[in-house]
């Protein structure tokens, strides 16, 4: 549905109607993130195979949702992008949807958003959350992938105090480095733990000699910012900006083109021909804290 602003809005899922829905398996996203079930996201004991495609492993293992055309739905979503970036910013809200049930737990989307952002020690823009359930031999690792949820109804906007972090009219939720002064208020507010603070650490520092990728400029806004003490975003608080910098370039986010599970779909919800709506019309829908009000435009599939 879409609602006056031009925002989908999406029958919330109740915590009683998700416990309903599933019949076991919950869920720790970080410690603020509450208790979350899930179907399994594969069969126990089921192992994927090492250069296996996604649609080669959906069908090779039992009860894993069916994934065999993968690289067409990047391509299908490269082709929503485009359809997005024609309109005008207020026309479009970027969204997010994680399928749990393909996410085998590789953590690819971790290392490929740290590399394309130059993220330091410390910062980490989108961890994969997991926890083992069960009892021997009836064990399962259950995994939840968390970037910025680019709340509708973002908490650390309100309280940062020279407005540096704000929400943009495609959704994004942003942060200029150039006023942030570092104060991490906004850290703290973030339900969803999806800040981090910029020590200005260096991978390298404790050896005798810094290697030069960790001084390579971050290109995070569409701008160059060099990896030098005392400039930006060295002091600053950082989170994921849904590769806003791709975005710009008609490139969808590197956590989706690098998951191995074909688990990330991303793209315009104000799209009704969109991937992200499609799967958004399925059964199992959820976002993280819902009773916060926050209103996240990151959803899950359970
Ligand atoms: S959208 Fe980009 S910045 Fe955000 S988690 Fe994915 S790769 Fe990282
Ligand atoms: S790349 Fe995909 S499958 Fe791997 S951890 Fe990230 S979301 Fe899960």
């Amino acid at each position: 549905m879409v609602g006056k602003e031009g925002r989908v809005t999406l029958e919330p899922v109740t915590r009683r109607e998700f416990l309903a829905q599933t019949a076991a398996g919950v869920v720790l996203g970080v410690a603020a993130v509450g208790a979350l079930n899930s179907k399994p996201a594969a069969a126990a004991g089921t192992t994927a195979v090492p250069g296996d495609g996604p649609g080669n492993r959906a069908t090779a293992i039992k009860g894993w949702p069916a994934n065999n055309d993968w690289e067409n739905k990047i391509r299908r979503q490269e082709e929503d992008l485009k359809r997005a970036l024609a309109k005008p910013i207020e026309q479009r809200q970027w969204g997010m949807v994680i399928d749990l049930r393909r996410c085998v737990g590789c953590k690819a989307c971790t290392v490929a958003c740290k590399a394309e952002n130059h993220l330091p020690p410390g910062v980490v823009y989108r961890p994969v959350m997991e926890e083992e359930r069960g009892v021997y031999p009836q064990v399962q690792r259950q995994f939840l992938p968390r970037p910025c949820m680019h709340c509708a109804k973002p908490a650390c906007t309100a309280v940062c105090p020279v407005k540096a972090t704000y929400k943009r009219a495609d959704g994004i939720v942003a942060i200029d480095y150039n006023r942030c002064i570092g104060c991490r208020y906004c850290i703290a507010a973030c339900p969803y733990g999806a800040r981090s603070f910029d020590a200005g650490r260096f991978y390298t520092q404790e050896t005798p000699r810094l290697e030069p990728y960790e001084t390579e400029p971050a290109p995070e806004y569409g701008r160059q910012w060099p990896r030098q003490k005392g400039r930006s975003p060295i002091g600053n608080a950082r989170k994921c900006t849904f590769c806003l910098h791709r975005l710009r370039a008609g490139q969808l986010p590197v956590c989706v083109t690098t998951c191995l599970g074909g688990a990330t779909c991303f793209g315009d919800l104000n799209d009704p021909q969109s991937l992200v709506r499609e799967w958004l019309a399925g059964e199992g829908r959820m976002r993280l804290k819902e009773e916060l009000g926050t209103e996240p435009q990151v959803y899950y599939l359970t």
